[in-house]
């Protein structure tokens, strides 16, 4: 699982890890459907995650938000929010240290289609997060490796 400390390892500085946060617009079909006109956060999670939202806004109920400077909750380490790495969906049906029991239908369909993105969810922690998605190590190194492919959305 990426960690803040990992992300910022492979990028070498924070200026060079912080090089992907910016203004991402919103797909029109998303914007109003709980989610804002433009969201401030990393490329290299925003762009496959609203693309993967932009075809399933039947499963968003509300909008946790993205970019936050803040550590883990409850936690000493930073959280891949300070870099704009993930982002909290559906936090009042889904919410932190419980299990799914709410739309469990639509959870399972989204986890499914976010992993085939790179994108990991944290419902199956030790203390569940499931509202939480961010991106995987392996989303991270692509980015790194090619970032020009991340510039829709
Ligand atoms: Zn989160």
């Amino acid at each position: 699982m990426l960690t803040y400390k990992r992300a910022l390892s492979l990028a070498g500085s924070e200026h060079a890890l912080m090089a992907g946060c910016r203004i991402h617009r919103v797909p029109t079909e998303l914007y109003g459907h709980h989610l804002p006109a433009r969201v401030y956060g990393h490329e290299a999670f925003l762009c496959p995650f609203l693309r993967v939202l932009a075809g399933r806004r039947e499963l968003i109920r509300s909008w946790g938000g993205c970019f936050e400077v803040r550590k883990v909750r409850g936690g000493r380490a930073i959280s891949m929010h300070s870099a704009g790495l993930a982002a909290d969906l559906n936090h009042h049906v889904w919410p932190l240290g419980r299990p799914v029991v709410l739309y469990r239908e639509d959870f399972d369909a989204l986890v499914e289609a976010m992993a085939v993105e790179g994108i990991d969810n944290g419902g199956g922690w030790t203390r569940p997060d499931p509202m939480h998605f961010q991106a995987s190590e392996l989303l991270f190194r692509e980015w790194l490796a090619s970032p020009e492919k991340f510039s829709s959305f």
